[in-house]
């Protein structure tokens, strides 16, 4: 087991303490930045509407030519006084272990990572060789199991009716969560219009007790989504219907995505706002559920029921909800993973850029009456 990241915080407050000083700062010195020339060409891994994603080419990333940077610093010293774990959806071009230089290149504290191509089921199974070097470079950059959060492909609907389609999704699903990680995060499914909302939840809720059951410790964690068509867990009524038929609750968790919490009408645009969202979800699910979160903006509007993502302050939910989530304890020590709409050659740098935005809230105070 890697080594605990360590977070040298006080006990939880209200209100943030100010950043630590640099000096108490030792992750800081460790981290690396890009220049743009040595950037590696990949695809964006970003969650997108599925015309937009493409395959990831393999590339090497050249980390003999980075240079150490001090403008992320202050951004760092903030996470050991706040226990907030932000990072990218790291590309794994190359493989798995190249995810972990790519997240400490943007200054991250945690990650996502596919394990397999997202978009195409034909996908060679990762050789021990590749989990082994990727679990090394985990422990070799105190990178917690807790806080890698690997996302499973979109192509998987455990909730599909139709038995075929259905047997392929929970391979591949089967495929992902034996990997020895600690968290598998998943679209929970859709009744792609064959059948009611019921009965693929059950489906979603079978593929998953049969994935515990072949694994000793994976935490399934169930995103919630945008509410689009047949598409299931865009209400927090459906995600708690899910984890009703988990046999073993101690193995399942949520992850809840900003941008669709926002497109499927959960207003989160004040703090207010957000915290009656908070509540609601505690009623209702449950917050000892809540495993993960996605930080995305959104292009759309409020109950649009479209997933489109958008950098943090710049879409319709606006920076007041990531101000709200940096300074709430209830979004402790739980991987918070960045997928925005980054261009592959610059990826680094623009995940670096929302990093230190979203550890630049900490410890400043909402705006009111928005
Ligand atoms: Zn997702
Ligand atoms: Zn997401």
């Amino acid at each position: 087991m890697p080594p605990k990241r360590k977070a040298n915080a006080t006990a939880s407050t209200d209100v943030a303490p100010p950043p630590a000083p640099e000096t108490k700062v030792t992750r800081a010195k460790r981290v690396k930045i890009a220049t743009p020339a040595t950037l590696p060409s990949q695809a964006n891994t970003a969650e997108m509407s599925e015309s937009e994603a493409q395959p990831e080419p393999p590339t090497q990333l050249q980390q003999s030519e980075l240079t150490a940077s001090d403008a992320v610093i202050p951004t760092i010293s903030a996470i050991h006084s706040n226990m907030k774990f932000v990072g990218p959806h790291a590309s794994a071009a190359g493989g798995p272990f190249n995810a972990v230089s790519f997240t400490t290149k943007t200054a991250g504290q945690c990650f996502a990572l596919f394990f397999a191509s997202q978009r195409k089921w034909d996908r060679p199974p990762l050789t021990e060789d590749a989990i082994e070097k990727f679990k090394k470079a985990c422990a070799a950059n105190n990178f917690d199991k807790r806080h890698i959060l690997p996302h499973g492909s979109y192509l998987i609907n455990l909730g599909n009716p139709d038995q075929e389609k259905r047997s392929k999704s929970l391979a591949a699903f089967l495929e992902d969560v034996r990997l020895g990680i600690s968290l598998y995060n998943f679209h929970p499914g859709s009744t792609v219009g064959e059948c009611t909302p019921a009965s693929s939840i059950a489906l979603i809720a079978d593929g998953m007790n049969q994935a515990i059951k072949t694994t000793p410790d994976v935490i399934l964690v169930v995103e919630n989504m945008a509410g689009q068509g047949n598409v299931l867990g865009g209400k927090f009524s459906e995600l708690r219907q899910i984890i009703d038929l988990i046999k073993d609750k101690s193995r399942v968790g949520i992850c809840l995505d900003t941008c669709h919490l926002f497109a499927a009408g959960y207003d989160i645009r004040t703090a207010e706002k957000f915290d009656a969202v908070m509540k609601n979800f505690d009623e209702v699910v449950g917050l000892k559920y809540l495993k993960a979160m996605h930080l995305n903006d959104s292009m759309n509007d409020l109950g649009s029921g479209k997933d489109r993502h958008d950098f943090i302050g710049k879409g319709k939910i606006g920076i007041e909800a990531f101000r709200f989530i940096m300074n709430d304890d209830r979004f402790n020590e739980i991987p918070m993973v960045l997928e925005v709409p980054v261009e592959p050659k610059t990826e680094i740098e623009m995940y670096q850029r929302e990093i230190k935005l979203l550890y630049s809230l900490v410890g400043t105070v909402p705006k009111l009456n928005k």
